[in-house]
């Protein structure tokens, strides 16, 4: 069997700058993807800028460099994958963990693919995978999406879209600026603060002029084929051929828990030490957004990236 220093389980940024540091001290190390290098960043919706500008998401000392004052997609992906080529990172994609287990003082990292032994593990796994539960009548309809890609084919169409924060007010805008009838559904009194102060006043005259239909202190009862029903402050059916539920994620911990690592059953978090990332379980780190468990706004590339030093310097120093 494979044996290295660290295992890295996500290939997203966080994993990326922490093995960019295991790498700068000379560790032995691997990281593993069930995807493509910044897959969640692939995946998100196609003609997507980012909020942080794009020193901000730098990783590994390398400048990034885009087009507009935000990064696309896009300019993400690639600058991701670049740096990971530029530090020939050992990455192997497509190789899906499924547990963590102790082995004397190591732990064996197993994967379908194969098992890995290590002194210690690292899990950037991110959230973007584990969209927030939504379990209505009718949610497992294909016309209700989870994630939202582009907006081309609902021209024309009657489109919901579910969720008060920065996702649902970007993918209804995009909705409605690209031809579609949009109707956004909140169980919220109003719109969340923690939109981004660009885009608020934004979806709020679209609304106020009636060209996005605003749904507050409403849920989502049901979803038929043809149509969409609504209980709370408005109780109604009405025509829709595409519901897009944009309701935040959740981390999946199931690894961590396997290997005996506590988790927050208010948060989600799970339990870490912020100065080292490391859990309670000796040898199994965190790092990214998987840290913040439920919470998952508060920690984001911005701060995620600094997570691979501070587990790195407590490997060096733990030796
Ligand atoms: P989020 O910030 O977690 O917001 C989730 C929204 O869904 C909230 O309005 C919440 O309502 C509502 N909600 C949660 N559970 C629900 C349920 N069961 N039923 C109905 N409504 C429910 O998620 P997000 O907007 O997807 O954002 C996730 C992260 O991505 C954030 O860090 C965000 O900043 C980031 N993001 C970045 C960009 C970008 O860079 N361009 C774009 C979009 C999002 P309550 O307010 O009542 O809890």
């Amino acid at each position: 069997m494979n044996s290295f220093d660290l295992v890295i389980v996500g290939a997203g940024p966080a994993g990326l700058a922490c093995a960019i540091e295991a790498k700068k001290k000379g560790l032995s190390l691997l990281v593993l993807d069930k995807g493509s290098v910044a897959d969640a960043i692939r995946r998100f919706p196609v003609d997507m800028t980012f909020f942080s500008t794009p020193e901000l998401l730098e990783i590994g000392g390398v400048p990034f460099t885009s087009a507009g004052f935000r990064p696309t997609r896009v300019e993400c992906v690639r600058y991701y994958q670049m740096v990971a080529r530029y530090f020939d990172l050992p990455v192997r994609q497509g190789v899906e963990v499924v547990g963590v287990r102790r082995q004397g003082e190591d732990f064996e990292v197993v994967a379908r693919e194969g098992s890995f032994q290590t002194r210690t593990v690292v899990d950037a796994t991110g959230y973007f995978g584990h969209p927030n539960r939504f379990d209505v009548p009718g949610s497992d309809l294909p016309k209700v999406r989870r994630y939202y890609d582009e907006p081309y084919a609902y021209a024309g169409r009657e489109v919901a879209v579910i969720g008060g924060k920065n996702s649902a007010v970007e993918t209804a805008l995009d909705l409605f600026r690209n031809g579609a009838r949009v109707t956004l559904i909140h169980r919220g009194q109003n719109l969340s603060q923690g939109v981004k102060y660009w885009i608020l006043p934004d979806i709020e005259n679209r609304i106020m002029a009636g060209d996005v239909r605003a749904l507050f202190e409403t849920i989502v009862q049901r979803i038929a084929a043809d149509s969409i029903v609504v209980e709370g402050r408005h109780r109604e059916e009405f025509p829709n051929h595409a519901v897009f539920v944009m309701i935040g994620y959740c981390p999946d911990t199931s690894l961590l828990r396997q290997a005996g690592v506590e988790i927050d059953s208010d948060s989600q978090a799970p339990v870490h030490n912020p100065n080292t990332m490391e859990t309670n379980v000796k040898g199994i780190f965190v790092a990214g957004s998987i840290a913040a468990g439920r919470f998952n706004n508060k920690i984001f590339i911005e701060n995620g990236r600094a997570h691979g030093k501070l587990i790195v310097d407590a490997i060096v120093s733990s030796r």
